[in-house]
This record gives structure tokens, C-alpha cells and sequence, in this order.
């Protein structure tokens, strides 16, 4: 049995889905270790802690709230010194990060604090005699290792989207913290945030994600699947790995074994013929639209719902019916 430490992330004062499924991780390791409790870390300025009941409805059993102007952006010397700190009192077997920028960032520098291991960007979890596992895909997504979990505590971070957030109702049980190194005093200070997705919201986050692959034929063709996404209002764009080894897209739009992983409510792909490696990153995603000109394409064995046709034809009809509908 070992009690579960995980970092909840918070970006504009939200807390991001990320978070709900780091938490959600955290909850799963503590069980298939026997049953510990789970502590979430939720830092912000004032005010932040108000999100602590999300925290526990997904199996936190406490919150431990750090509020502080000097955490209203992300503060890494101060965080890692707080965590760390919390960590090396040594009543924690496991620390749990999300593998997103942030979570690269933040968990080394604990490990390195604490001199101790880090197992990053892990998709799931298995336990065996006792000791917890964590997989995570090696070289490019052609092998798959298992990574023992040991030391105390071990640090891990679990890849975006590869575990889902599951609702647990927890009463809310929470504790303020204060920092263990002045917020104010950190080297490191984050001046702007830009966003790297061309469109308003975050991949991981977007309930609907548009995805166009290489049967769109051009860069110029994304604005099909922009304007559906522009429709929904909600929607973010993402890419095959044939588009952004094109060029057609940046890297960080690409879906897949080696981009993201991403696990909306919609997933429609437009022109995408649904290869394993891309399905590896949007299998999880909770209806799946297809469109695509080719009834055999592997892409509509996964889909909830398939159009057979040309994108050109379908998409700016399917955008003016989320218009019509959304009037
Ligand atoms: P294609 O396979 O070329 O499919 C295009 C589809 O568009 C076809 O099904 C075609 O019928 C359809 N089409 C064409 N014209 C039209 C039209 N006018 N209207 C409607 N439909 C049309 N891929 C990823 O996506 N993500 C990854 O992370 C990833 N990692 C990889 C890792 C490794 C180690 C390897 C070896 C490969 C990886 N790949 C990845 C590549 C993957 O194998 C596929 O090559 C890629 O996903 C294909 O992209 P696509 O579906 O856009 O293109």
C-alpha cells in the first residue's frame, strides 16, 4: 500500500484536463498498490483552491491547496522545491505528472531534487507481485517497455489523453500549503504564454477535434476543416503524420503513436485512412466520425460514423449544418 502525490495542472486558472487524468492515474496506482490515498497538489493564486472539489469528484482524497500571486503562471523553482519538500517526508510511494510541457519540466527537476527515478510519458498501468508497472512506447513507437515503478518515492508522468478522466465521488477533504521557496524569488518566470495550436484551444482539451490527413491534398485545404471547427466553436484542428511530414502542419498538430494522444467527445477525420499508428493516438476519443472517399479505407472500422465521399463536397455542407444548427 503507498499513499499517491500528484500535481494537478492549472493553465489561466483552470484546472486542465490533464489534471483530471493525472488524477485519475494517481487514483489507479493507489489501488493496484493496495490501496493508498491520493494527495493532489493544486497551486494558483487566490482563489485556485476553489477547484479543489473537481480534484477529489476524480479520486483525489485530499487536496492540498497552494495559493500565492506568485503561482498565477507556472513557477518552477518554487514548485519543485514545494513538492519536493512534501516528497522527501517521506510518506509517499509515488509521484504522478501529466507528460505535457509543464509536466517535462516539472517532474526531472523534483526527481533531481529527491535523487530520484523518473519513468516519463507512460500510457497505462499494470501490477504484478505486489510491484506497479508503467508501459511506455520506446523508439518511435516500435516497441513497447515496461517500466518497473520502484524506489521511494517513484516519479512518473502519464502521456495526455492516454488514461480517462473517470468521475469517483470523494467527499472533499482539503488542506492549505504554503511554498517552500519564495514564488517570488524564482530565476525562471513565465512572461507570455503562446499559443502553439493555430487554433483558440489546446488539443488536449478540445472536446471536438477536427483532424485532416493527406487527403486534403494542400496546406491550404486545413481551412475545411478550420471552418468546421470555427462552426462547433469548441473544436480544435489536429493532423496525420503523412500532413506534418508535408509540411502542410506544424509537428506539435500531429496525432498519433508519435504526436499526441487525444481523446475528445467528437473526433471527425477528414481524409485520414486510418493507419495503427495514428489510431494509437485518437482511439480513446468517444464518437468517431469518418469521412473519406474510400468505403474500404481501415479508418471506418473504428468509426461510429462514416461518410463515404469527397471532402470537398461533404465538409462545407457538414460546416453549414453545425452552423444551421448551432442559429
Ligand atoms: P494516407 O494514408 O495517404 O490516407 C489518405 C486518405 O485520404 C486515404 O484513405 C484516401 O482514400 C483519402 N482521400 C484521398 N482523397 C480524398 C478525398 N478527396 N475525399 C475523401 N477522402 C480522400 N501517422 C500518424 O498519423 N501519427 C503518428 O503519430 C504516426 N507515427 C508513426 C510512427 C511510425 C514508426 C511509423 C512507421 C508511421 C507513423 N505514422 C503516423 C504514419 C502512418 O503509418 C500513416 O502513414 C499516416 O497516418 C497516413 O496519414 P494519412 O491517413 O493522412 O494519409
Amino acid at each position: 500500500m503507498a499513499n499517491v502525490l500528484v500535481f494537478a495542472e492549472v493553465r489561466s486558472g483552470d484546472l486542465r484536463k490533464v489534471a483530471l487524468e493525472a488524477v485519475t492515474a494517481a487514483r489507479q496506482i493507489a489501488d493496484l498498490s493496495g490501496g493508498g490515498n491520493v494527495h493532489a497538489v493544486l497551486a494558483g493564486a487566490a482563489g485556485i483552491g476553489a477547484k479543489a472539489d473537481v480534484l477529489a469528484q476524480h479520486g483525489a482524497d485530499s487536496v492540498l491547496v497552494l495559493e500565492h500571486a506568485g503561482f498565477a503562471q507556472y513557477n518552477p523553482e518554487a514548485l519543485a522545491a514545494t513538492l519536493a519538500q512534501r516528497l522527501g517526508a517521506g510518506s509517499y510511494g509515488f509521484a504522478v505528472f501529466s507528460a505535457t510541457a509543464q509536466g517535462r519540466d516539472l517532474s526531472p527537476r523534483v526527481a533531481a531534487k529527491l535523487g530520484a527515478g523518473l519513468a516519463p510519458d507512460l500510457t497505462g498501468f499494470t501490477v504484478e507481485g505486489g510491484q506497479v508497472f508503467g508501459q511506455h512506447f520506446n523508439m518511435n513507437g516500435k516497441t513497447i517497455a515496461t517500466l518497473a515503478l520502484t524506489g521511494s518515492p517513484a516519479i512518473l508522468s502519464v502521456r495526455p489523453a492516454a488514461v480517462q478522466p473517470v468521475a469517483n465521488a470523494k467527499p472533499l477533504a482539503t488542506e492549505a500549503i504554503t511554498s517552500a521557496a519564495d514564488p517570488s524569488a524564482s530565476r525562471v518566470k513565465v512572461v507570455e504564454l503562446k499559443q502553439g495550436n493555430t487554433g483558440k484551444i489546446d488539443l488536449n482539451d478540445a472536446p471536438v477535434v477536427v483532424a485532416g490527413g493527406r487527403g486534403l491534398k494542400a496546406a491550404e485545404n486545413f481551412k475545411l476543416c478550420e471552418d468546421l471547427a470555427d462552426a462547433f466553436g469548441n473544436a480544435a484542428v489536429g493532423a496525420t503524420r503523412a500532413v506534418t511530414d508535408e509540411g502542410w502542419r506544424p509537428h506539435s498538430d500531429q496525432i498519433g503513436q508519435t504526436g499526441r494522444n487525444v481523446s475528445p467527445n467528437l473526433y471527425i477525420a477528414v481524409g485520414i485512412s486510418g493507419a495503427i499508428q495514428h489510431l494509437a493516438g485518437m482511439r480513446t476519443a468517444k464518437t468517431i466520425v469518418a469521412i473519406n472517399k474510400d468505403k474500404d479505407a481501415p479508418i471506418f472500422k473504428i468509426a461510429d460514423y462514416g461518410i463515404v465521399g469527397d471532402v470537398f463536397e461533404v465538409m462545407p455542407a457538414l460546416t453549414a449544418a453545425v452552423k444551421a444548427a448551432k442559429a
